[in-house]
C-alpha cells in the first residue's frame, strides 16, 4: 500500500516518507500510504502527458472496454470494497454500498457516454454550410478529491474523463488514500490499462495536491472539497490560465413550511443532516422552519435523532459511525456548536461526544448570526431557525453558497413556486438526497463539454419520487 502508481508501476515516493492509515471507529492500523511529493507529481504528469495520444488514438468501444473491465474487477470485490469504506471513512453499510455501487455505476455509464455521441451538428450562420462540432480530449486531468465518498468521487471524474481519451493524475484525501486511489490503481493494473494512462500519487495535501494543481503539464483540474482549498486551486489555475472545475461545500438548506406533513419532513431531515454523520457536500445545514409547525417539528427530529444509535459500523448495530478525525470533531463542536450556544442556541439533544463518536444533536433558537447557520457544518448536527413566513424563510435560505436544498409543503405548486426561488444547485420537493443518478454528475470531459457543465439551476421536481426511508 505504501507506493505510488506511475506510468504503469508501483514505486516508492520520492521522499520515502510514508503515513499511517486508520480504521476511524477504533483507530486501528489498515496500513501505510506513500507520501508523494512535487517530483512525483512531476514523474505522474509526465507520464500522463506521454500517455495521452495513444490513449485518445484508440477506438471509443476499445477504451469503453477496458472500464467496463475495471468495472466488473471492483463489482467482483463488491462486498471487500464496502468493508474497505466502512472502516477507512467511517461510514455505515448502507453508505458503504452507495460509494462503492456508484464508482461501479460510473464506469459503465461513462463506457455508454464514449460510444454515443462524439459531436454535434449545428445550425449554420450562412445557407449552404455544414457546421460539425467534434468532442476531443482536453489532455491531462489533475483530479485531487475528498475523504468523505473517495470510491465514487475519484470515479465521477476519473471514468468519464478516461472514457473520452483524456489520461489522469489522481491525488486522493490522505484520511482515505486506499478507498480513493490505491484501489482504483488496483483495477486499472488488473485491466491493463496503458502505463500513464491511470497514475495515482497518494500524499497530503500541500506536499502533492497543491504541485499537482499548479503544474503546467495539466489541462484541466478538477477539485472536489473544502472552499477554502477550492480557491486556492481556482487562483493558481487562473495565473496558468488553465481551466478548473471545482466541487465545493454548501451551507444547505431544509425549509419546512406551515403545511408541511411534519413527520414525513422530520424523517426526511434525518437523511438530510445525519447521513454519513453530515459529513457529505449535500448534506442539510440549515433547518429554516415556519413557527405554526415549529413545535412539532422539533419534537419530531429530537425524538428521531435520540433513537439513533451511535457505534462502530462495523458491528452492524449503529446508525451513525464515528466523524472522520479529530480535527473534524473540534471542528463541529468547538467552532459551530459551542458557539452557537454561547449566543443563545439551545441543545435540544446530544452535543456530547466520546471519542470520534458524535451525538445526532438537534439545536434550536438558532439565529442568523451563529455559526450553526452561517458554516457549512459537516456534522451531525440539525440546527432549526424559526420563522414567521415563507417570503421570511425563501429570504434567510438564499445569499449562501449551496448545493441541495429541501422544502416541505403538502401543496406541491407551491413547493415547485418556491423551489424556483431558493438559488441552489437542486431543490427536492418533499424529499432529501433523492438520488439523482451518477449519470446527471458528469457529462463527460471534453473540450467542448466541460465548458458548459454545471449543475443544473434547478431539478425539479423530486415530489412525484417516493420519499426517502425513515432512519
Ligand atoms: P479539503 O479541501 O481539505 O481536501 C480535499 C482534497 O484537497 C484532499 O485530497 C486534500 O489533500 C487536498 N488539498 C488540501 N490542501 C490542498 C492544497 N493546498 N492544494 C491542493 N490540494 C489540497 O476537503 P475535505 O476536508 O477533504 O472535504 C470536505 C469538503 O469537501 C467539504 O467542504 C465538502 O462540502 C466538500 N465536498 C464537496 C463535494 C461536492 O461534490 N461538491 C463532495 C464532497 C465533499
Amino acid at each position: 500500500m505504501s507506493l505510488l502508481y506511475i506510468d504503469g508501476t508501483w514505486r516508492a515516493p520520492a521522499s520515502g516518507r510514508t503515513g499511517m492509515v486508520r480504521e476511524k471507529a477504533t483507530g486501528a492500523p489498515l496500513g501505510r500510504y506513500a507520501m508523494g511529493d512535487a517530483g512525483d507529481v512531476d514523474a505522474a504528469v509526465r507520464a500522463a502527458r506521454a500517455a495521452q495520444p495513444g490513449w485518445a488514438a484508440l477506438a471509443a468501444p476499445e477504451r469503453a472496454a477496458y472500464l467496463r473491465r475495471m468495472a466488473d474487477h471492483l463489482q467482483g470485490r463488491f462486498e471487500e470494497l464496502v468493508t474497505l469504506s466502512m472502516r477507512e471513512t467511517g461510514g455505515v453499510r448502507a453508505k458503504g454500498e452507495d460509494e462503492v455501487g456508484t464508482g461501479i455505476r460510473q464506469l459503465h455509464i461513462s463506457a455508454v457516454q464514449a460510444t454515443e455521441n462524439a459531436g454535434d451538428i449545428l445550425p449554420p450562420y450562412k445557407a449552404g454550410k455544414l457546421s460539425l462540432s467534434r468532442a476531443v480530449p482536453l489532455g491531462v486531468l489533475g483530479v485531487i478529491t475528498p475523504w468523505n465518498y473517495p470510491l465514487n468521487l475519484a470515479m465521477r471524474v476519473v471514468a468519464p474523463g478516461l472514457a473520452f481519451g483524456n489520461t489522469i493524475v489522481l491525488k486522493p484525501a490522505e484520511l482515505t488514500p486506499v478507498i480513493g486511489g490505491q484501489v482504483l490503481a488496483e483495477a486499472a493494473e488488473h485491466v491493463g490499462l496503458p502505463p500513464g494512462v491511470l497514475n495515482v500519487v497518494t500524499g497530503e495535501g500541500v506536499d502533492a495536491g497543491r504541485p499537482l494543481a499548479a503544474h503546467p503539464g495539466v489541462d484541466l483540474v478538477d477539485f472536489t472539497g473544502s472552499r477554502q482549498v477550492g480557491l486556492e486551486i481556482a487562483a493558481a489555475a487562473a495565473a496558468g490560465l488553465r481551466p478548473v472545475r471545482l466541487e465545493l461545500g454548501g451551507d444547505n438548506a431544509f425549509l419546512v413550511l406551515d403545511d408541511a406533513d411534519v413527520e414525513l419532513a422530520a424523517s426526511c431531515a434525518m437523511i438530510a443532516s445525519l447521513e454519513f454523520q453530515g459529513q457529505t457536500c449535500i448534506s442539510s445545514s440549515r433547518h429554516i422552519v415556519t413557527r405554526a409547525v415549529a413545535r412539532p417539528y422539533i419534537a419530531a427530529i429530537t425524538r428521531r435523532a435520540e433513537a439513533l444509535r451511535v457505534g462502530d459500523p462495523l458491528s452492524g448495530e449503529a446508525d451513525l459511525g464515528p466523524l472522520i478525525s479529530e480535527a473534524q470533531r473540534d471542528r463541529v463542536h468547538r467552532t459551530i456548536v459551542e458557539p452557537s450556544v454561547a449566543m443563545g442556541a439551545r441543545i435540544a439533544t446530544g452535543g456530547t461526544f466520546d471519542g470520534l463518536f458524535y451525538r445526532p444533536t438537534v439545536l434550536t433558537e438558532v439565529t442568523p448570526d451563529m455559526p450553526a447557520f452561517t458554516e457549512e457544518i459537516f456534522g451531525p448536527v440539525l440546527p432549526v431557525t424559526v420563522v414567521e413566513s415563507e417570503e421570511e424563510a425563501i429570504a434567510l435560505t438564499n445569499g449562501y453558497p449551496m448545493l441541495m436544498n429541501s422544502v416541505f409543503t403538502q401543496d406541491l405548486m407551491r413547493g415547485m413556486r418556491v423551489a424556483e426561488r431558493l438559488q441552489a444547485g437542486e431543490v427536492h420537493v418533499n424529499d432529501a438526497h433523492a438520488r439523482h443518478g451518477a449519470e446527471d454528475q458528469m457529462a463527460g470531459f471534453t473540450k467542448r463539454q466541460w465548458i458548459g457543465l454545471q449543475r443544473t439551476p434547478l431539478t425539479l421536481p423530486a415530489w412525484a419520487a417516493a420519499p426517502s426511508d425513515a432512519r
